[in-house]
């Protein structure tokens, strides 16, 4: 545009100073030569324009002649100065002057009409380029925003999904977590909770509520006698039952192996636990078909109650405490309920802490043994004695036989101190047999847990050899009442002992339930009447002494105190006797073998 403008600017320039005025007229060379400077200078100015990326497409296009057409203008421009420059110099005429500037007027006027095609065919490619590649960047922008749009949608719901799968997993676990697997019935991960959201009603309503241990009596031997899968599909039974024997606000936990807790809703009166536990021992005790043979099998329940909030303020507590009274209805004979009771609680405690403790005993050099004649009543003259166990405990205290033997065998833990004692009575009697109390008897009390053992006779046969004792010297003492006809193990290592050689003794005689066919069959050698007959002067006392007599079985009576008793027991004929009038049990080195009784052999005493 500009060119067009300076161009017409030269033509009035040339043709006004050229011909309308006079020739004598001055020729405004100045505004002439800045004309022409002027279009010179365009094209140079339109080519500092062209960018790279113009040239290049002028390049591609076929358009690059703009370049030469400029040049031409610049090259015109310079050749016009000149003419110019030689007009004021009066080397040529104004004529010649006017002639040039006219022939580079229609230079300029080619080069402009020349120029406008490729500069419009540039202009038109480089707009249609660019608005191409406006449309094409638009379209990928687009494109790639409809892209992102939808794969942030389709993460959203992706993670929607995920997050509900995730929402649903976790409840999968979290029902898991708290369902027992095989009777679905809650597990114990929930117990606590239950527990406590139950205190909190109790509280809120004032009303009690109770924690039962519910614990199936002899479930081990149905897993262990008819296996695995029938004691799963008794347990499931067993649950079924103990749900339906409840009502709808109690709650019933499987707590693990064959226990099972209930958590009772709140209630007024403890009967009411009264009756749910007897309507649970009741359906557990309903018959059940455990095996394709269509017979019947039975099953019974102990349970153990605590009451909130009587006995115990939190979940802890009265969970064990529920324990402890199952574990007291157990030990009291299975098939029964039992409340917690504080007394129990700390006889049980005291039961574990010895239990604990008699671990260390034979190591820890804790027990040992007293010795207490056993006197023959018709001459006073020590004829044996009888192997007290002691022991004194890491506490210093000294626990009586009559509390620790009952642990010891419920534990188990008899058979090793059973061995002990008998290996240390033996070698003291032994030793007494070298002091020269040839016919010393040493009487040994022996649990029916140890004559449960299958090894005790040939261990106690290989102590005996190893100290060369004469089986017949030991006398085992065997109590009444421990129903030792009921095992038939027991009965076989009696009959072995026997014909071993040793000597039995029915301890505690009396007090037991044993039956006279029970002496009969059973190889005792002597009866030891109980110490519960003494002084001697009853029926009782009498009637074991003449039965005694009529079964050719010496007597021993134990607990003689004083002179009546033993003048009773001497009339009576019995044998032998044992007791405090003689002496009280003492440890080894104070015992006399050799003592002779004589005031109360002498017929005047
Ligand atoms: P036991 O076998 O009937 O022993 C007699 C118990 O009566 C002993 O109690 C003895 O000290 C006590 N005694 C002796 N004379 C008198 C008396 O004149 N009056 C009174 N009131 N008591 C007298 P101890 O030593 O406390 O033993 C208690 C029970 O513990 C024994 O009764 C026995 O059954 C058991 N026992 C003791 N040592 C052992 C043992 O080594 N093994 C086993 N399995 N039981 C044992
Ligand atoms: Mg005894
Ligand atoms: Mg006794």
């Amino acid at each position: 545009m500009r060119h067009f403008k300076y161009t017409s600017e030269l033509t009035s320039l040339v043709y006004s100073s050229f011909e309308d005025v006079a020739r004598s007229q001055p020729i405004d060379t100045q505004a002439l030569r800045q004309t022409i400077i002027k279009l010179r200078q365009q094209p140079l100015d339109c080519l500092s324009m062209v960018t790279k990326t113009d040239a290049f497409v002028m390049k591609m296009i076929g358009t690059e002649s703009i370049v030469l057409i400029c040049a031409r203008d610049v090259e015109t421009g310079n050749k016009s100065l000149l003419h110019l420059a030689n007009f004021e110099q009066g080397t040529i005429s104004r004529e010649i002057l006017q002639q040039q500037l006219v022939k580079a007027l229609d230079e300029f006027n080619i080069n402009s009409t020349e120029f406008e095609e490729p500069v419009a065919k540039t202009v038109h490619v480089i707009s249609t380029v660019t608005l191409w590649v406006i449309i094409i960047s638009s379209l990928i922008v687009l494109a790639f925003a409809l892209f992102i749009s939808r794969a942030v949608a389709l993460g959203l719901t992706n993670r929607e999904e995920a997050m509900k799968a995730l929402a649903h997993s976790e409840a999968r676990n979290k029902h898991l977590a708290y369902t027992d697997s095989l009777t679905g019935l809650p597990n114990r991960n929930i117990l606590d909770h239950t527990i406590n959201t139950a205190i909190k009603k109790a509280e809120r309503s004032n009303l009690q509520f109770a924690v039962m241990f519910v614990d199936l009596d002899s479930f081990k031997d149905v897993n262990d006698t008819l296996g695995h899968t029938v004691g799963d599909q008794l347990l499931i039974t067993m649950a079924t039952r103990i749900v339906e024997a409840l009502r709808s606000n109690d709650h019933v936990v499987r707590f693990g192996g064959d226990e099972f807790v209930v958590v009772s809703d709140g209630f007024e009166s403890v009967e009411t636990i009264d009756y749910i536990a007897h309507k649970i021992a009741d359906t557990i005790k309903q018959p059940v078909k455990l095996t394709n043979s269509g017979k019947d099998s039975y099953i019974t329940a102990s349970i153990g109650v605590a009451y909130y909030p009587q006995n115990g303020l939190n979940a802890t507590h009265l969970l064990k405490h529920a324990d402890v009274a199952m574990y007291q209805a157990k030990q009291a004979g299975k098939n029964q309920y039992k409340v917690f009771d504080e007394q129990s609680a700390l006889e049980q405690n005291r039961k574990l802490r010895l239990v604990d403790q008699l671990h260390h005993a034979i190591s820890n050099n804790e027990l040992s043994i007293a010795y207490q004649p056993i006197v023959r009543l018709a001459d006073g003259m020590t004829v044996g004695s009888e192997a007290l166990l002691r022991w004194t405990n890491s506490d210093n205290e000294t626990i009586s036989p009559a509390e620790f033997i009952p642990i010891a065998e419920h534990s188990g833990q008899i058979l090793d101190i059973g061995y002990w004692v008998l290996e240390q009575a033996c070698k003291q009697c032994k030793e007494w047999h070298n002091e020269g109390a040839h016919q010393h008897a040493m009487a040994i009390n022996v649990s029916s847990h140890q004559l449960k053992d299958p090894h005790f006779t040939e261990r106690l046969k290989s102590i005996l050899e190893e100290i060369s004792l004469p089986a017949s010297f030991v006398h085992l003492e065997v109590t009444e009442n421990s129903a030792i006809t009921e095992d038939p193990a027991c009965v076989a290592t009696l009959h072995q002992l026997a014909a071993l050689g040793t000597r039995l003794l029915l301890d505690d005689f009396g007090t037991g339930y044993s039956c006279l066919s029970y002496l009969k069959d059973l190889p005792f050698h002597i009866l030891k009447i109980d110490k519960s007959f003494m002084p001697a002067d009853n029926t009782i006392a009498s009637t074991i002494i003449a039965m005694g007599h009529e079964m050719n079985m010496p007597i021993v009576a134990e607990g003689i105190e004083a002179m009546p008793c033993y003048a009773h027991l001497k009339a009576l004929n019995c044998q032998y006797g044992q007791g405090f009038l003689f002496q009280k049990p003492v440890p080894a080195h104070q015992f006399d073998t050799s003592k002779y009784y004589e005031c109360f052999a002498s017929p005047s005493n």
